[in-house]
């Protein structure tokens, strides 16, 4: 059984655009998110407890609420699918 963190190099699309960057990534030993750095120069982490996002620096702040907004959207009509038991 692991006891120490682990860190992982990941490949992230922005939250805006799609576009891919480089994340490094360290995991507790049970799997939860500990911290994330973008590795690519022109990105930057935009911050949720549980999963690493990315966003470019060209995007605005508001692009970025807009995009977690949407996709937060998303995830809800996933899982409410899901529990109807998929179509
Ligand atoms: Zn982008």
């Amino acid at each position: 059984m692991a006891t120490e963190n682990r860190t992982a190099t990941e490949a992230h699309g922005c939250v805006v655009c799609g576009k891919v960057h480089t994340l490094l990534v360290v995991y507790s030993p049970s799997g939860q998110l500990l911290d994330c750095a973008v590795m690519s120069g022109d990105g930057r982490r935009v911050y949720d407890p549980r999963r690493p996002l990315v966003a470019c620096n060209r995007h605005t702040q508001a692009e970025i609420d807009t995009a977690l907004a949407r996709k937060a959207a998303r995830d809800r009509e996933d899982a409410e699918r899901e529990a109807r038991g998929g179509e």
